[in-house]
């Protein structure tokens, strides 16, 4: 796969030539996501969004554990240093994160060959940011955002649902 990639990134630097763009976002926003495959080269187009106009944040699920989450942190970068003046909380329908129980989690990283021992004490389905619900996840990282200590008062926080299937998004009331 390595060489596979390197090759289409010969072809594309000798294709393509660009201006160089800041890293402040044009459009002023962050968008937190999820990593699902089937966002790659959706969620932008869908969103009406390109390159050098948004910060993308994704992770497993679109979930954020505690105010030391690598998203909280992005985004405390993104608001207080890169211009964010707004943030969207995106998640997805069908996410491959839903319905996690600690015991998948549990039997799937001792498969890959995670000791047991290591996972001892741990409840996997927190710490790996998994859920029950799409929208109830969703509304949970609005609130852990809002309520953190590291992001600025005055940035809006919008919770947002996309159609996996058809790219439809919808704008969740946040509670
Ligand atoms: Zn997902």
């Amino acid at each position: 796969m390595l060489n596979e990639i390197l090759a289409a990134n010969k072809k594309f630097v000798s294709e393509n030539k660009f201006e160089p763009l800041s890293h402040h976002p044009e459009k002023s926003f962050a968008v937190v996501t999820c990593m699902d495959t089937r966002l790659v080269d959706f969620l932008e187009p869908a969103l009406g969004i390109g390159r050098g106009e948004v910060k993308m944040i994704k992770n497993a699920g679109n979930t954020v554990i505690d105010d030391h989450s690598d998203i909280i942190k992005s985004l405390a970068a993104a608001t207080c240093l890169l211009g964010c003046k707004e943030v969207m909380v995106i998640g997805h329908t069908h996410c491959g994160m839903a319905g996690t129980t600690d015991e998948k989690v549990r039997n799937a990283m001792i498969a890959a060959g995670i000791s047991a021992e290591d996972l001892e004490g741990i409840d996997l389905k927190s710490w790996i940011g998994g859920f029950d619900d799409e929208e109830e996840n969703i509304q949970e990282t609005v609130q852990k955002i809002r309520n953190s200590k590291f992001i600025p008062k005055n940035v809006p926080i919008h919770a947002l649902i996309m159609d996996i299937d058809t790219g439809a998004l919808m704008h969740l009331k946040t509670i």
